[in-house]
């Protein structure tokens, strides 16, 4: 009998785990996307954008062979959170509260790219560098005219799919009018391994812990705040900037941290929330190219390595007489991921909603709310177990 053949589009996290995760479990696959190129960092600089690993995130990234690629003087366990409202509202989660010893890990982008493509590497994964442009009868047409043949296309192109556009399947994208900014900050005190994270009415703050530096400690900024906010931060030169970090960021988390430097150039990207049907004949859709949610619960990555976890078990478990691409075996996992993407976005939608509204009551009740939530030790491992992965909210 003929090897059926898998053809993943797209060299970021998403695809490289898919292709990484498919030929581990024994199929024959490759990877079609730019050629991999990593981001020069001289000493002591770090990867621009971080990710917020779930347990269940780190457990799969372990059984694929990436996590112990990574240098662990870059991965920082976090083992707590604290959470403010934008009145008095407080919640603080820790690991132990859940019999647990980290809640999450931060690791950068660059160097789990690093991690993934070492390991396709080590499996000799087939990596044509090239880019998708169609999809044909029995495969797919590059961008320079080379037809490949595929019985299964997965799509990890990103959020602007082009695999999911040819495939027709059905797309919807609410924009936020938010923006997210990210840079690295040196603070004056310790971050303890804590994440720490502000909610007021028209932003989420978000800082991370990182390895500390010649500077002093450091924390990964994610700041989500009005387009308009956003663009008018990037718009001003270095020293403004910097100013603007200590002046209004400064105030909003009270100081807790010290005083916060600017460490690396800042980032802005739109923020988005879309949903896709995920699945056409012969073709899955993985990571953003499939779904995008608020980054304030830091859970965008953690939801596409979900996706990927999940077609693999799907297509190991199909019985040998289906195809891979068949609608009916692709049909199981679309409806596998149905219940953690709908409760993801619900959760940060929500969270979204929630503070972004200036109505008295509804800012009264969501303070009181986290308040009651901190003194709820059932709600609080429940919230715990959410953030490593375990259970979908
Ligand atoms: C501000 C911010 C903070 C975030 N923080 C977190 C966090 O803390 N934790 C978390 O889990 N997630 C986080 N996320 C979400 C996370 O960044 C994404 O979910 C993740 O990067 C998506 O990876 P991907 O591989 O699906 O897509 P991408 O990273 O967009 O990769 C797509 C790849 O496809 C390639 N490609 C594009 N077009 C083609 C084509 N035609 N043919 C072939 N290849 C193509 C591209 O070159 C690229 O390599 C954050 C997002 C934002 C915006």
């Amino acid at each position: 009998m003929k090897t059926e053949s898998i053809l993943v589009c797209g060299g970021g996290l998403a695809g490289m785990a898919t292709a990484l995760g498919l030929k581990k479990a024994g199929f024959e696959v490759s990877v079609l996307a730019p050629a991999y190129q990593p981001m020069a960092l001289a000493e002591q600089q770090y990867h621009p954008r971080v990710y917020a690993l779930s347990a269940a995130s780190q457990q799969f990234l372990e059984r694929l062979g990436a996590w112990g690629l990574m240098r662990s003087e870059r991965i920082t366990p976090v083992n707590g959170m604290e959470l403010y409202g934008d009145g008095d509202g407080f919640v603080q989660l820790d690991a132990w509260q859940n019999a647990q010893t980290t809640l999450t890990w931060i690791v950068e982008s660059g160097e789990l790219e690093r991690a993934l493509y070492q390991a396709l590497q080590v499996f000799s994964v087939p990596w044509h560098q090239d880019l998708f442009a169609d999809l044909t009868a029995n495969g797919v047409l590059t961008q320079s005219g080379q037809t490949l043949p595929a019985d299964l296309v997965i799509g990890a192109d990103g959020a602007r799919s082009l695999v999911r556009s040819k495939a027709h399947i059905e797309h919807h994208s609410t924009p936020y009018h938010h923006d997210g900014v990210v840079a690295h900050l040196n603070i004056e005190l310790p971050h303890q391994n804590m994440a720490y994270q502000w909610f007021t009415g028209d932003s989420v703050l978000a800082l991370l812990p990182l390895p500390d530096t010649n500077e002093g400690p450091q924390v990964s900024m994610v700041w989500s705040t009005q387009a308009q906010q956003a663009q008018d931060f990037m718009a001003l030169d270095e020293s403004a900037q910097q100013q603007h970090i200590q002046r209004l960021l400064g105030a909003l988390t009270q100081h807790r941290l010290g005083k916060l430097r600017l460490r690396s150039k800042p980032f802005a990207f739109p923020l988005t929330l879309e949903r896709s049907a995920m699945i056409a004949p012969r073709v899955a859709l993985v990571g953003d190219a499939a779904h995008r949610v608020h980054p304030l619960a830091g859970q965008g990555l953690n939801l596409g390595l979900g996706d990927i976890e999940e077609l693999i078990r799907v297509l190991q478990d199909k019985p040998s007489y289906q195809s891979v691409g068949e609608q009916r075996v692709l049909e199981r996992y679309r409806r596998a991921r149905l219940e953690p993407v709908l409760a993801m976005r619900l959760v940060t939608h929500g969270l979204h909603q929630l503070f972004a509204t200036q109505v008295a009551p509804i800012a009264l009740a969501r303070n009181v709310g986290m308040k009651l939530v901190d003194k709820l030790p059932f709600i609080k491992r429940h919230l715990i177990a959410g953030a490593a992965g375990k259970i979908g909210f």
